[in-house]
């Protein structure tokens, strides 16, 4: 059993991972690779000057990996819920976790087998990302018609961490971090 379960690792979901993980909730991953990502170069992230897709997965990748998400390489071929939770199933097992955020791209059909509320053809979400079923999330490309750019799926899987975040402290929750914290969190040197 673990906290939050991740189905996607593109930019939505690892958004959603970072932001989770870091403060507090165990998290698992479970990513096939097929990222939209591995195609693009990135112009237009803000704070990126240009940098190849996959370069930027690779840190994206590391930055959650530092704070200890759990990244499966495994596709996701089910999720229902269950008791307080959802359960995912791969071909190497059951998992079950408090929280599901769905960050599939433009795959919407796990959502679809889970009985989520569909708007048109596209995943019906609030301004939290948060379906029709509790605690049950979708980020990212598979709840935009066109939207499609990495920064706003990256945008959607953090609003998703930080509504599961202020519902497990009962109260809105800011990721706010200070200059001091990057020596307290990396070491001496990041200060
Ligand atoms: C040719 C091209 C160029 C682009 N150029 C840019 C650009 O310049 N700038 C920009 O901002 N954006 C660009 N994009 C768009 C950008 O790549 C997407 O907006 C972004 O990747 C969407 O992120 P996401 O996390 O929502 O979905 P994705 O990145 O598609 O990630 C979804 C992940 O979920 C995984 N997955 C799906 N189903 C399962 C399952 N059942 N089990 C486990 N894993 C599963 C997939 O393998 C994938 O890794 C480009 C896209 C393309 C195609």
């Amino acid at each position: 059993m673990t906290d939050v379960l991740i189905v996607g690792g593109g930019p939505a979901g690892l958004s959603a991972a970072l932001f989770t993980q870091k403060n507090g909730l165990e998290t698992t991953v479970f990513d096939t690779d097929d990222t939209w990502i591995h195609k693009a170069h990135l112009f237009n992230y803000p704070g990126i000057g240009s940098q190849d897709g996959s370069a930027y997965l690779e840190t994206l990748r590391t930055q959650v990996d530092s704070f200890g998400v759990e990244r499966r390489q495994q596709e996701v071929t089910d999720v229902t819920t269950a008791d307080d939770g959802f359960a995912v199933t791969t071909d190497e097992g059951e998992y079950k976790g408090t929280y599901l955020v769905l960050a599939t791209g433009a795959d919407r059909d796990l959502a679809d087998s889970l009985g989520c509320a569909f708007d048109d053809s596209l995943v019906d979400v609030d301004l939290s990302m948060e379906t029709s079923v509790d605690d049950a999330y979708a980020a990212g490309a598979m709840v935009r018609a066109e939207e499609w750019q990495s920064i706003i799926s990256a945008g959607d899987g953090a609003a998703a961490a930080l509504n599961i975040l202020s519902k497990e402290r009962g109260e809105h929750y800011h990721d706010f971090d200070v200059p001091a914290d990057a020596a307290a969190t990396f070491g001496p040197d990041e200060e």
